[in-house]
């Protein structure tokens, strides 16, 4: 036995990883789904979708592969040019990113919405507090005034400013059946899914094959560096992006490590 396998999920704090652990990146994973769970942002449910890309993560090689960064930079390229982008988060995206996605609403100028699968009064509260204390200024989702159409009531709830009248909306680990009812909306879809083959990255415009939480900061990171670039530089980058190669790539590296 390694000391490495004295770590167990069971840590309080996330510094107590190893960050030499071999598998630091699952641990924090891990430890912040569970996290999430007891503060009460996270439907158990979570830990199980957590488990499903973590498995894909593993056969990766855990790490962000050529075309996924290729996929961030076309995708902050996309939000760049929108006219009303908005990130969505649900409970797993707020425990495992809170911070990074504040910061990546600031690069490129999003709103935030809290937009669940298991959604409770309490939990887009909590969720929307959550995201307060790492920075944000304005959460959406709290008035779910407007219906995705073709959904049941309570999953298909999103606010008339916000998802329901983006243009460009990130949906990070979204349920399939949302994702093609946005995409049938006409709005420019970017899913981060480490599943290539499930439906919410093959219906996205730019589907994302990597961990969220490598994801969003270099998205950020390819917003500011494109802070500056005119908009025909912004529609190349966007025009250039082939969706089928991504998702080409990226299944043929987790079936053959190619
Ligand atoms: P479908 O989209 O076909 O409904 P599904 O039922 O597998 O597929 P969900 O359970 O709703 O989808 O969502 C979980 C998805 O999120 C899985 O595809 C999983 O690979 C992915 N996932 C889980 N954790 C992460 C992560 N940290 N980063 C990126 N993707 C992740």
């Amino acid at each position: 036995m390694s000391d490495y396998d004295t770590v167990s999920a069971d840590v309080e704090h996330e510094e107590e990883i190893p960050a030499d652990h071999p598998r630091y990146q699952d641990l924090l994973t891990r430890h912040r789904i569970e996290t999430g769970i007891e503060k009460g942002i996270t439907h158990l449910q979570g830990m199980h979708a957590e488990g499903r890309g973590s498995a894909f993560d593993y056969l990766l090689g855990e790490e962000t592969i050529p075309s996924a960064d290729g996929a961030e930079r076309a995708a902050a390229a996309h939000l760049l040019l929108a006219d009303q982008p908005v990130l969505s988060i649900n409970g797993n995206v707020a425990a495992l990113v809170p911070g990074e996605m504040v910061d990546l609403a600031s690069a490129v100028d999003a709103d935030l919405e809290v937009n669940l699968f298991n959604r409770t009064p309490e939990r887009v509260k909590a969720i929307a507090e959550h995201l307060r204390e790492h920075g944000a200024d304005e959460v959406k989702g709290l008035t779910a005034d407007a219906r995705i159409p073709k959904l049941d009531h309570q999953r298909a709830k999103v606010d008339a400013d916000g998802i329901y009248a983006a243009d460009v909306v990130l949906v990070p680990l979204e349920d399939g059946d949302r994702a093609e009812a946005l995409q049938e909306m006409d709005k420019t879809e970017i899913v981060i899914d480490l599943n290539p083959l499930s439906r919410s990255p093959q219906v996205a415009a730019v589907p994302i094959v990597d961990n969220i939480i490598r994801a969003v900061p270099n998205m950020t990171e390819h917003a500011r560096d494109l802070a500056d670039a005119d908009e025909a530089e912004l529609r190349s980058i966007v025009d250039e992006f082939d969706r089928e190669q991504a998702l080409e790539e990226a299944e043929a590296r987790i079936r053959n490590g190619l």
